[in-house]
């Protein structure tokens, strides 16, 4: 079995920058023992960027350093995993996706007061409507671990939380050490 060695689940948490990703990590930290690891925030720490992208305004990531600075972490289960693409982790390593979802009028909001604008609001905006995440978190993983959440509102993401919380329960009764 893909998990046998580990005593908690690992979750990825994914989509669209401004869904809501680093919020709901947060909460999930607080209201469960799984431990939030922050992927832009790993490979700024592990350095893993390299030579600046002018066209995109950020470092170009070293995903072989990064990855392999994460085996050891992925390994020992119970982490929540938040990043904004689904394709750059092995399967093996999670047991359960969630793909984050936000109306593009909200989103638009939410990445303006960020402030991004020009090429990156738009791309961002284009990566939303085209659930650009969401295809890759299917074509990444079985479609059966992967799952959509609308993060409109406070409401919905306390919603979700709820049932993520539930859902590691379940995982912990389920997979039980004997
Ligand atoms: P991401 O990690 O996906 O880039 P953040 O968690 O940083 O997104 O959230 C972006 C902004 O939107 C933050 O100001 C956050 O407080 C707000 N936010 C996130 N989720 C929700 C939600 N479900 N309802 C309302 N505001 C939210």
């Amino acid at each position: 079995m893909l998990n046998s060695q580990r005593n908690a689940p690992n979750i990825l948490i994914t989509g669209t920058p401004g869904v809501g990703k680093s919020l709901m990590s947060r909460m999930l930290s607080e209201k469960t023992d799984l431990k939030w690891v922050d992927v832009s925030k790993l490979a700024t720490e592990n350095a893993c960027l390299d030579e600046f992208d002018e066209e995109y305004q950020c470092r170009v990531l070293d995903e072989e350093k990064l990855l392999n600075g994460m085996e050891n972490l992925m390994n020992e289960g119970g982490k929540i995993v938040d990043y904004h693409s689904a394709e750059l982790f092995p399967e093996r390593w999670f047991d359960i996706v969630f793909v984050l979802r936000t109306d593009n009028t909200i989103l638009y909001d939410r990445l303006k007061e960020r402030g991004y604008c020009g090429k990156k609001l738009e791309d961002n905006i284009d990566c939303e409507i085209f659930q650009t995440i969401l295809e890759e978190a299917k074509e990444s993983y079985r479609e059966e671990i992967v799952h959509e959440l609308m993060s409109n509102s406070l409401e919905q993401l306390a919603d979700n939380v709820l049932v993520i919380c539930q859902w590691v329960e379940q995982w912990k009764i389920d997979n039980q050490q004997n």
